[in-house]
């Protein structure tokens, strides 16, 4: 058994990532009440109790909102997302019960009016660049 795997990452935004690089949607749950946040939470909005776990999501939910967006961030326009060329930022209700946003893959951002609240989604990692530049994004397909 490696280190890694018994070694508990910080209840942090990069551990999240560094869980989405390796294909792997984390949350934090909440040993007093069971929330369950994802992204991470070190400590529980619900009852301030700081005894957070990691638990591995189903990686299952549904669309609670979403956006066409035309003009992204630097490394979106960086995968070829422009004007012309727009992909749909979402709002994702999971399974346990915490919302996570994300890109939206299988709808078509050009006909937002047949996009309907409450799509099932299933987690999915969008890898872009190559070697030591590769990264993994976080998004969903429907
Ligand atoms: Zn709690």
């Amino acid at each position: 058994m490696s280190e890694e795997t018994t070694t508990i990452r910080p209840f942090s935004a990069a551990s999240f990532n560094q869980y989405i690089a390796e294909h792997k949607l984390m949350a934090t749950r909440c040993t007093r009440c069971s929330k369950t946040y994802a992204p991470p939470r070190s400590i529980c909005p619900n009852c301030h109790s700081e005894e957070m776990k990691w638990v591995e999501t189903s990686g299952k939910g549904k669309l609670a909102g979403f956006t066409v967006i035309y003009s992204g961030p630097t490394f979106m326009a960086e995968q070829g997302f422009d004007r012309k060329n727009p992909y749909i930022s979402g709002i994702v209700e999971l399974e346990e019960g915490t919302n996570i946003s994300a890109r939206i893959t299988g709808l078509d951002p050009m006909k937002p009016n047949e996009i309907k609240i409450g799509t099932p989604l299933s987690v999915d990692f969008v890898e872009f660049g190559e070697g030591e530049a590769k990264k993994t994004y976080l998004a969903f397909r429907a």
